[in-house]
């Protein structure tokens, strides 16, 4: 069942539920002026209801954020379903998600996002056709990570130039927290670039692998953000960068994956009066969707599309990086007044 919820934020949000098969998440559609709105589908145990709500309107926010800082047409949407997904996920719960995003005609486009792969997606494909991050057909993308993790590693060099006068990451430390999609990815391109690892991930496995295959040292999730080092880097849950963990942080640069990284508009300042560069969360993962954007706009030649679109936001994050310098503050304001510039030129 899709039911509406009233919003004077976003163009539509709706409570998605099926008894069933157990869905019960949301979507949110937050603008489609520039095109239908697209964004990854998570799945997450969440405490209340409220919180998944909150969580795909602040993500389908940065969803609109992020495609435009990518020059994608496209808009900002994200879903979001409620349960573990190691233990709670179903192929009848996917497809009742299938057949909600089917009755928005094209509105919304998802894909993949934490707790989703390419098989998820395929067993949504069965109910609608707007579902990228496909593994088969003409203009499949596949799993979004590995792009996501490149788009970073590029953006974590830009802000090793700007905040360590080199961007060379060779033998510059990197607090890496979460090993899933995309930090499994960027702790294998960061060891390959010679970068001195610590790992957190609550999964044992997966800090296992990251000692085994890259070296990297295993610290506690509840201390991964105070360790000592270069770079933190979150690649898990949003919120991590905030009121208790700025204080504690030792790194002088943040760059990572994650989505939402800053628990509130105060945590920009706070690391800008700190020293610390953040670099802004929508514009360095902004990889996977135009990974995604390939297969959505049915492009046929993907890998070069792919490849100059990432060299755009490189050079966008280029851009932002300079004139926070030149003026001062915090790159996450600058990304904002550049982003918001671009929609407001669309829609003139
Ligand atoms: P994922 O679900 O595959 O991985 C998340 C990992 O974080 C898991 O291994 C989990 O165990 C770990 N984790 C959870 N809580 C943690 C904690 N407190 N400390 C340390 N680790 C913790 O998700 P993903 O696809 O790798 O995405 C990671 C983040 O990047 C998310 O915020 C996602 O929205 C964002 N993102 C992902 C993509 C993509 O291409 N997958 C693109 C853009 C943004």
């Amino acid at each position: 069942m899709l039911t509406r919820i009233s919003t004077t934020t976003h163009e539509e949000v709706y409570r998605v539920t099926d008894a069933p098969s157990g869905l019960d998440g949301f979507i949110a559609i937050h603008a489609t002026g520039a095109g239908p709105a697209a964004g990854g589908l998570r799945m997450r145990s969440y405490a209340r209801a409220e919180d998944a709500l909150a969580d795909v309107l602040a993500l389908s926010r940065g969803m609109t954020y992020k495609n435009a800082a990518a020059g994608l047409p496209l808009g900002g949407g994200k879903a979001v379903i409620m349960g573990d997904p190691r233990r709670d996920k179903a192929a009848a719960m996917l497809r009742a998600m299938g057949r909600a995003v089917a009755r928005l005609d094209g509105r919304y486009w998802t894909a993949e996002d934490m707790g989703m792969s390419p098989e998820d997606m395929a067993v949504i494909r069965q109910e609608t056709g707007f579902v990228a991050g496909l593994s088969d057909g003409l203009h499949a993308s596949g799993d979004p990570s590995p792009v996501t993790a490149e788009g970073v590693l590029r953006a974590m060099r830009l802000g090793a130039r700007h905040r360590f006068g080199d961007p060379d990451l060779t033998g510059r430390r990197v607090a890496l927290q979460g090993l899933g999609h995309v930090g499994r990815h960027l702790c294998t391109l960061l060891h390959d670039a010679g970068a001195d690892l610590c790992v957190a991930d609550p999964v044992a496995s997966n800090v296992r692998w990251a000692e085994a295959d890259c070296g990297a040292t295993i610290v506690d999730p509840a201390e991964i953000h105070a360790v000592k080092a270069d770079v933190f880097a979150p690649c898990a849950i949003g919120g991590t960068v905030n009121p208790e963990t700025v204080p504690a942080l030792k790194a002088g640069l943040v760059a990572g994956a994650a989505n939402n990284q800053l628990s509130g508009d105060g945590c920009a300042d706070a690391l800008h009066g700190r020293g610390i560069l953040y670099l802004p969360d929508y514009v360095a993962n902004g990889g996977g969707i135009i990974n995604a954007a390939a297969e959505i706009l049915r492009i046929a030649d993907r890998g070069p599309w792919v490849s100059a679109r990432l060299d755009a936001l490189e050079d966008t994050m280029a851009r932002i990086l300079d004139r926070a310098a030149a003026e001062d503050v915090s790159p996450a304001h600058v990304a904002d007044r550049i982003v918001e510039d671009r929609m407001l030129d669309r829609a003139g």
